[in-house]
């Protein structure tokens, strides 16, 4: 089957009309090269009509396009977390898994299990860490909202530390995010090492949080209240506001995920048409997972 692209809901389920198109879809993804039997490693098979798995001609053993990827044991069906992947994807804001659960009718529960599944296959590789003009900063999200005058302590609240790659243009290019424990530089040096080039030109503000890290990375300290934090500033209002609009509640231990969710769109925004089919290799390549090994907190 050809790759789907594209951002129409309508073209989307046009095209995958059943559960059996959406897993002819997984099997062209997974056996795109040439098929070996996992068992004994023959390469002639017949295809199963039912579910297009394949059956090894030698030794009969049968796999399923969902075997051992992500899709694997969803009793909801492939259709609807094909729309549940498309709508996380190539939609702009996606949806709150309560919202999820109503548009696909399966439980609450059930779409928030999947949902996490989807995001931990968007958390980044970090094998393309953000180049050029960068700038750092940090932000606080939940409790009570007020300006970060002075980095207060306060425990209500979850620190999150945020760098942008400006384009030539200024505009943004990327961001990442992650969740920190206090504004020491370990716990900021934290997203350095994971997502940020050595060669970038890094600009923060003048907390002392970054001066060590200057051994390592290029920073240059300016006053924070310059236009320069102009487009960290509005990524980091955008974040949050889409935050507290979609989920009204979130364990702190997960927010790193929906940060993770937020980054798969805005990175790959210029890439939009491909999103969708891009997510669903990058499921297949994931083992099948469950509850403990997402580490999801609930
Ligand atoms: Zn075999």
């Amino acid at each position: 089957m050809e790759s789907f692209k594209g951002e129409s809901i309508i073209d989307f389920f046009n095209t995958f009309k059943t559960d059996l198109d959406c897993l002819e879809y997984l099997a062209s993804i997974k056996w795109k090269g040439d098929f070996r039997c996992s068992k004994c490693n023959h390469t002639k098979f017949t295809i199963r009509k039912l579910n297009f798995a394949r059956d090894c001609n030698l030794c009969h053993h049968v796999e399923s396009p969902t075997a051992n990827t992500i899709f694997h044991k969803v009793k909801f069906g492939t259709r609807k977390a094909f729309g549940i992947v498309f709508e996380m994807s190539a939609t702009t804001k996606s949806l709150s898994s309560s919202q999820m659960a109503k548009r696909y009718s399966i439980s609450r529960p059930t779409a928030w299990l999947f949902m996490h599944k989807v995001r931990s296959a968007m958390h980044s590789s970090e094998l393309n860490p953000v180049v050029g003009t960068v700038y750092v900063d940090e932000f606080v999200y939940g409790g009570k909202e007020n300006l970060k005058q002075g980095r207060s302590n306060n425990t209500k609240k979850k620190k999150i530390v945020a760098a942008v790659e400006l384009d030539e243009k200024g505009g943004v290019k990327r961001a990442y995010f992650k969740r920190i424990d206090d504004y020491s530089s370990d716990e900021l040096g934290k997203i350095f090492q994971s997502h940020i080039s050595p060669e970038a030109k890094i600009k923060t503000d003048k907390w002392t949080g970054y001066k060590p890290l200057k051994k390592q990375y290029n920073i240059e300290q300016i006053k924070s209240n310059t236009s320069d934090f102009f487009q960290i500033n509005t990524i980091i209002h955008q974040v949050k506001a889409w935050l507290r609009s979609t989920y009204s509640w979130m364990h702190e231990q997960n927010i790193e995920k929906y940060l993770d969710e937020y980054s798969y769109r805005l990175n790959r925004s210029i890439h939009k048409q491909s999103i969708f089919n891009n997510l669903i290799i990058k499921m297949m390549n994931q083992n099948h997972i469950g509850l403990q090994k997402i580490k999801i907190s609930i």
